[in-house]
């Protein structure tokens, strides 16, 4: 009851929402010029191949360095760039950029690019794809998208479409931050996805964790049933990344096997080519 709110706190409540639109709007006028001014980069975060150690690949992930507000989290400018419209050139400079960068790399890796729903609304994703893969001559296969569950929840028939014309370039698509949207693991069957990545929510708290236990064993039982791989993102130890190879995750990312980095550093990464030692001693 607001009568019951101390005198102060609800204009306190208003100055700080003030600052968060003041704030917000601070970094829409920044962003307008960062990608003119080339103020965004790109890092790639290893993919490990769970059995055997060895890198998959990487997933590409925006970085923002600004000269006032110094290095802006993704976090921060993401949701931004999508509510003015702005993540629909952003995100095609990504994917342009991300696709040119892989084919640098020493080894021909899997690349995932996050794309936002609003890509999907607005941007025509599909010419998108089609124009980084023909410009960068990366192979379709070795471009995997990354997707939330947020783009399903509006005009989901006309956006199963999309991803099935995406499918049939060739293009993977990996459902990511899977867990802690809205669809149910029955939903999933329905959706040309190829691969699941279980939230690093659930990771986190692994493996002492029972009900985050429970929630990894049945995304893995059923994403294994119907025909998709699991990656497990946000693996920080040893004992999170045995406990979800034991349980058959088939791929893992987090600071345990990488930090993002930038291109030059993932292709020494992968021009070394050794296993990741911890993966190793857990399959001797
Ligand atoms: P995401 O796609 O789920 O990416 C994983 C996030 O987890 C990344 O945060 C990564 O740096 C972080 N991470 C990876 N391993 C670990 C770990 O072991 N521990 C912890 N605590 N964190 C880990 P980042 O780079 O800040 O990106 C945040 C989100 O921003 C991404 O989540 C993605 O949704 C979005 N994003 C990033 N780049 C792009 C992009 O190019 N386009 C779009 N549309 N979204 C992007
Ligand atoms: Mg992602
Ligand atoms: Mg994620
Ligand atoms: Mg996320």
């Amino acid at each position: 009851e607001a009568k019951n709110i101390p005198g102060n706190s609800y204009s306190l409540f208003l100055s700080e929402l003030n600052d968060r639109i003041q704030d917000r709007q601070r970094v829409e006028m920044a962003l307008l010029d960062a990608v003119a001014n080339k103020q965004l980069y790109i890092h790639y975060q290893p993919q490990v191949d769970m059995e055997t150690g060895y890198c998959l690949g990487a997933e590409a992930l925006v970085r923002w360095q600004h000269p006032e507000l110094g290095t802006v989290r993704p976090d921060r400018f993401i949701s931004v760039a999508e509510d003015s419209g702005m993540i629909i050139e952003i995100g095609r400079w990504v994917l342009e950029q991300a696709c040119a960068d892989a084919m640098k790399w020493p080894k021909p890796g899997k690349l995932a690019v996050n794309v936002s729903a609003v890509q999907f609304e607005y941007g025509d994703v599909v010419s998108a794809i089609k124009h980084a893969l023909e410009v960068s001559k990366l192979p379709a296969d070795r471009l995997d998208i990354e997707i939330t569950e947020s783009v399903f929840v509006t005009k989901q028939d006309k956006f199963i479409q999309t991803l099935n014309e995406i499918v049939d370039m060739g293009v993977g698509v990996a459902l990511d931050d899977f867990g802690t949207g809205y669809s149910s693991l029955s939903y999933l069957s329905r959706l040309p996805v190829d691969k699941v990545k279980i939230d690093q929510s659930f990771v986190k708290n692994l493996p002492e964790d029972e009900q985050s236990m429970a929630i990894v064993q049945s995304v893995l039982s059923l994403s294994t049933a119907m025909n998709k791989r699991v990656v497990a993102e946000g693996i920080e130890t040893k004992d999170q990344a045995w406990v979800l190879r034991l349980a058959g995750c088939g791929i893992g990312q987090g600071y345990l096997f990488g930090r993002p980095q930038s291109n030059e550093k993932f292709c020494k990464m992968l021009a070394i080519d050794e296993p990741q030692e911890i993966l190793q001693k857990a399959a001797s």
